[in-house]
């Protein structure tokens, strides 16, 4: 039996991963409690430390409770000082105003962030669009999702991380996991991998480390950075030759399997051992039970993506995936790991700088016509696609780039790659203004920062990884002097003369949203508050409200012009940040349990920073040895693009040719200072997992 909840309990959801694992928040007396909900459906009664901790953040100290500016006006030397919102909302106003004025709409630019509601994320793309005219918008989902996202689109005709229920995981016979460490950064979603292993399931998972979801599959891979792509195709070859096609399945549910036949007719085993370093045997047994499984699943997630070649990388293991038949059979398919907490959600309804609600595209005329109507402005008003994440970044300080930035949940100082230079061009915009919960990296930079509601403070949606739209629930107003992001923006429309397109009340945006999405992909039309109460979930699309919602995709046909899912011919490239001489070793990045993305609220958490207290690098004892170090002393790691110091620590779960480390701290641990931003050429993606590093023991050690 489910322990009783209490009486006074706001069921609503964790701030944190893509997961939303459900939470009950008591917030009678302040400080607020919270509790996992037991029937949850993606937690089921369970959390992570990070989820338990999340109420911590509501009262603490380091919150921002009132607008800061500079002490003097433009002077960025000068110390921030409390001040009203009146004042702090005229002087972006006026900034914003005097820029385009001077330099033209696409002056300002706007960056947002995957953790943003539904409601939030498409008032800020029409915030941009409408009130600033301007195509300078994308946000830090472009560093997350995109390549899935665009290998997706092309395959599957859309994108939804996972086209079908977590529930199915349990379910199937075979999972091939790839560049995903879910035990770690998710932990209550092993619940369905745990089942399915015990029903006997075959889970191998593919990944550089022996992560403790690595540890606890059937059998691991661990190819060398950047070389997915190879091993996907590899096991093509394999799975060909073998007979493990599924010809029917190839011949009336795809098109173009012959070309990457022919493509992947290249990729013998031996050649593929020598590329990634995985025994030729391995690759053999992962083929022998993807292709012989009766149910089986492909799914990737950054560890694969996040490259300059991540989008036809995703394009090789979604090549596996339909010849077998995957996508569209039961308790089978391909699917992508979506990260931040509204990953799915935010790429969906205009923060993305090619993209309007809906997963409608920028340059459509009919998409223009139709969301032009709902917002009621002429559609030669809607500006064209802008420049991606840290293209628009890296203009900064160029001819045409970005001078005035508004920047909400997101803190790109810590998060960016190549990050020395970002930070450097964050000096160079002539104001920055920054709403966040804390004073961040990013918001030391910045003219005006304002405070913001936080996830318990507020009402809204959230998708989750399997395209389950949530309601967040209020369960406490913020505190006196915080506002929340829909009322920031409304304000700020005000000022700038565009208030009536606005609102500040999330069910009036959402019912917009619910029309400006209507007909495109990402439909949810048919959504309302109270299905979501009632449902638990409703997942996209839903087109009316007499529509159950779509928990499967793709079980009758895919939604491009065809009806067909498309093979994409894709050939391994090395990365391309090589090692040489001078950077003999490759790094590759990511996420710690105790943590979250930047860290900015993680940081803030005494249990959470009582288990992981610093930045560190792992290395191999061998690499160590070879270069001079012992355990726990400080080195320094440097790219072609900057320098970090941390501790060491010593693992055989490592290669001894990488080292990996997590991307959860700023100041001189920044990883990112060293990370590489070369884009993938169609998602824009930069290669943050892997570049070429040197390796060196400080001398002297740091006190
Ligand atoms: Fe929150 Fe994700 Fe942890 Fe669940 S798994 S408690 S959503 S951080």
């Amino acid at each position: 039996m489910s322990p009783a909840r209490p009486a006074a309990a706001t069921p609503t959801h964790c701030p944190y991963c893509s997961l939303q694992c459900g939470i009950d928040v008591v917030a009678g007396d302040r400080p607020a409690t919270l509790a996992p909900q037991p029937d949850f459906p993606t937690n089921r009664g369970g959390l992570c430390s990070k989820g338990w901790t999340a109420a911590e953040l509501l009262d603490h100290p380091d919150r921002l409770l009132s607008p800061l500016v500079r002490a003097i006006d433009g002077d960025r030397g000068s110390p921030l000082r409390p001040a009203t919102w009146d004042e702090a909302l005229g002087r972006i106003a006026a900034a914003i105003e005097g820029c385009q004025e001077r330099h033209g709409p696409d002056a300002v630019g706007v960056f947002g962030g995957g953790g943003l509601t539904n409601e939030k994320a498409y008032a800020l793309g029409k915030f941009a669009r409408v009130a600033l005219r301007t195509s300078s918008i994308d946000y830090n989902g472009r560093w997350c999702m995109s390549s899935a996202a665009a290998a997706s689109v092309r395959s599957f005709g859309v994108d939804r991380g996972l086209p079908f229920p977590l529930d199915d995981i349990a379910e199937t016979d075979a999972v091939l996991l790839v560049g995903s460490n879910p035990a770690e950064t998710m932990p209550p979603v092993m619940q369905f991998f745990d089942a399915g292993r015990a029903r006997g399931a075959y889970h191998v998972v593919v990944d550089t480390r022996a992560t403790p979801t690595a540890k606890g599959s059937t059998l691991h891979l661990q190819p060398r950075p950047g070389t997915d792509l190879a091993l996907a195709n590899g096991l093509l070859h394999l799975a060909i030759r073998a007979g493990y096609v599924d010809e029917e399945y190839v011949a009336t549910r795809t098109t173009g399997f012959e070309a990457v036949r022919a493509g992947v007719a290249q990729y013998w085993p031996d050649r593929v051992e020598r590329i990634t370093g995985v025994p030729e045997t391995h690759l053999r047994e992962a083929t022998r039970v993807l292709g012989e499984a009766h149910s089986a699943m492909v799914l990737t997630a950054r560890g694969a993506e996040q490259h300059s070649t991540g989008t036809r990388t995703v394009h090789a293991f979604i090549n596996l995936a339909l010849a077998l038949g995957l996508p569209g059979r039961r308790r089978s398919g391909f699917g992508s790991l979506t990260g931040q907490g509204n990953g799915q959600g935010g790429r969906e309804h205009g923060q993305k700088a090619d993209q309007l609600p809906g997963y409608r595209r920028l340059d459509d005329p009919q998409a223009r016509a139709h969301v032009a109507a709902v917002w009621g402005i002429d559609p030669g008003e809607l500006p064209a696609p802008g420049k991606s994440a840290y293209e628009m970044l890296d203009a900064i300080g160029t001819p045409g780039g970005v001078r005035t930035l508004l920047v909400l949940a997101s803190n790109i100082a810590v998060s960016a790659p190549r990050g020395r230079h970002v930070r450097a061009n964050l000096e160079r915009l002539d104001f920055l203004a920054v709403s966040d919960i804390f004073r961040s990296e990013t918001a030391e930079f910045a003219d005006v920062v304002l405070p913001t509601a936080q996830w318990a403070e507020e009402e809204g949606t959230m998708t989750n990884l399997e395209g389950r739209i949530l309601l967040r629930r209020r369960a406490l107003p913020p505190p006196d002097g915080v506002l929340d992001d829909l009322q920031m923006l409304t304000a700020l429309a005000e000022r700038l003369g565009r208030g009536k397109y606005f609102s500040a009340d999330a069910r009036t945006v959402f019912a917009e949203l619910r029309q400006a999405s209507a007909g495109g992909a990402a439909d949810y039309a048919g959504v309302t508050y109270e299905r979501i109460e009632r449902q638990q979930g409703v997942f996209w699309p839903c087109p009316d409200e007499s529509h159950p919602g779509t928990p499967r995709l793709f079980t009758e046909r895919f939604p491009t012009p065809d009806g067909r899912a498309r093979f994409t011919r894709v050939d391994h490239r090395e990365p391309a940040d090589q090692t040489d001489d001078e950077y003999p070793y490759l790094l590759t990045t990511g996420r710690l349990m105790q943590h979250y993305q930047s860290g900015a609220q993680t940081r803030r958490v005494r249990s959470l920073v009582m288990a992981q207290p610093e930045p560190f690098v792992e290395m191999h004892p061998d690499l160590g040895r070879a270069v001079g170090v012992a355990a726990g002393e400080f080195v320094e790691l440097r790219s072609r693009r900057g320098t970090a110091v941390m501790r060491a620590r010593f693992t055989d779960t490592v290669r001894p040719d990488t080292v990996f480390a997590p991307f959860h701290w700023g100041g001189g641990a920044t990883i990112n200072d060293l990370t590489d931003p070369t884009l993938d050429p169609t998602s824009r993606m930069p290669a943050f997992k892997v570049c070429a590093v040197a390796v060196r023991r400080l001398d002297p050690q740091p006190d």
